[in-house]
């Protein structure tokens, strides 16, 4: 086995990946555009060599695989695992750091943060703990922000790669408006992200993304060489910041005068396609969100950051009419928590604020597979279908008391899926598997 399969599997039970069932209320998104959901009471996914081969009734599923190991799981939800399109790892030390506005935020708290991880030690121990804490909360892919340093990308790989997360990351590009310790240049942002890009895109579930970290903090020149590479590496992701807050969006006004707008600041450099990521999106005019669409490219909402930082909220309905490809991120550490569940009960009442209000199974799809459709792998992961990553998470509607009294009175799976939303966090992530691989027991 090559070292890259080893990774994929992941060490959590060592020896080959054999045929196992799960057993449980198996709800899933399934593909197409119709927003059909799967739901059966009592249903089962087998999955072996970390895919999955067939979802269905339990009964059905356990006649065709008899020799399978059951892992039986009750009245609990199996679900896919969840996607978050917009993290950032480094940040973990200072979540919850309260007050400020966007830009005076960075300055204060992001930036001193993220330069710890100049120290290699300080990078493993943080994606350590970071990829530990995505499987605690049900996130099985992640597209996630480092810092700077090389050795930021380095760590959350080799930590990615060890737990078989699908995990897309990217060296953060910024040669301005920062402190002087975490710059780097233009050509030294092309060769580093070039030299990452080589070293880890496409092993196993690894994948890279060009990540400047926003159109103030990168220069005209930087921004030129990204488009490059871009364009270079047309299968990357690129993951960048848009219209997050109005202070913001202002000074892009000032730093790129001869630019329309904000996203025409991206478009100039070629950094708008199909799976470029775009954080936040709340301030951009009609104009902008259909050449944004027209461009095949999507959008991480990131609900409790937006509410945490007062930035603005998210117009889920009117931005998916336009036919934007939206995914849900949690950007801690300005969101407040890496739960999909809680991402998606903030998420819940940004729509109800703009008057329409998202419902059960939109959520759920919001969370697995729109968020892999906005990372560009729905044909990998965001739902179990056969053929798909085995990437599942075990949902216990009576974890807290006060959850499973609301479970209790549940009269359908949506009132179900909703009380979780609303209620739960990780206490109500039973188990999480990895590729196929029980990664949270
Ligand atoms: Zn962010």
């Amino acid at each position: 086995m090559s070292e890259t399969e080893r990774g994929r599997r992941g060490p959590i039970d060592g020896g080959e990946a054999a045929l196992r069932i799960v057993t449980g209320h198996v709800v899933t998104p399934v593909g197409g555009p119709s927003g059909e959901v799967l739901d059966l009471e009592r249903g089962a996914v087998a999955v072996r060599d970390g895919r999955i081969l067939a979802v269905g009734e339990a009964a059905e599923v356990l006649t065709r695989y008899p020799e399978g190991p059951v892992e039986p799981h009750g009245e609990s939800l199996v679900v896919p695992g969840f996607v978050d399109c917009h993290v950032h790892y480094s940040q973990m030390n200072m979540i919850a750091s309260p007050g400020l506005e966007l830009l005076e935020w960075l300055r204060n708290y992001t930036f001193p943060a993220e330069a710890r991880f100049a120290d290699a030690s300080h990078c493993a121990e943080a994606a350590d703990f970071f990829t530990e804490q995505l499987i605690a909360q049900g996130v099985t892919t992640a597209c996630v922000y480092p810092t700077v340093h090389p050795g930021s990308v380095h760590a959350l790989f080799r930590s990615a790669r060890a737990k078989g997360l699908r995990l897309i990351t990217g060296k953060v590009c910024m040669d301005r408006n920062a402190p002087e310790h975490l710059l780097d240049t233009p050509e030294r942002a092309y060769e580093q992200s070039l030299e990452l890009l080589e070293a880890w895109h496409g092993r196993g579930r690894l994948e890279y993304a060009l990540t400047p970290r926003f159109a103030p903090t990168s220069s005209p020149r930087q921004l030129e060489l990204l488009g490059r590479l871009a364009e270079e590496h047309p299968d990357v992701v690129i993951q960048t910041h848009l219209a997050e807050s109005l202070p913001e969006c202002g000074w892009v006004g000032e730093l790129f005068p001869d630019e329309d707008d904000y996203t025409a600041v991206y478009e100039r450099y070629g950094l708008v396609r199909e799976r470029s990521v775009f954080g936040h999106a709340i301030h951009l005019s009609d104009g902008e969100l259909d050449r944004l669409a027209a461009a095949r490219a999507s959008l991480a909402h990131c609900p409790t950051s937006n509410l945490f930082l007062g930035s603005g909220l998210f117009e889920f309905g009117r931005l998916r009419r336009r036919g934007l490809r939206i995914g849900l991120g949690s950007d801690v550490g300005a969101g407040t928590n890496l739960s999909p569940l809680a991402s998606l009960n903030e998420a819940y009442k940004v729509s109800r604020m703009v008057g329409e209000p998202i419902g059960p199974f939109e959520a759920l799809r919001l969370a697995t597979l729109a968020g892999a459709e906005a990372l560009g792998r729905a044909d990998r992961v965001g739902s179990l279908e056969p053929g798909k990553d085995a990437d599942l998470v075990v949902l216990d509607p009576w974890a807290t008391p006060v959850l499973g009294r609301r479970a209790d009175h549940a009269e359908s799976t949506a009132e179900l899926l909703f009380a979780l939303m609303m209620l739960g966090d990780d206490r109500s992530v039973r188990a999480v598997y990895v590729a196929g691989e029980k990664a949270k027991r």
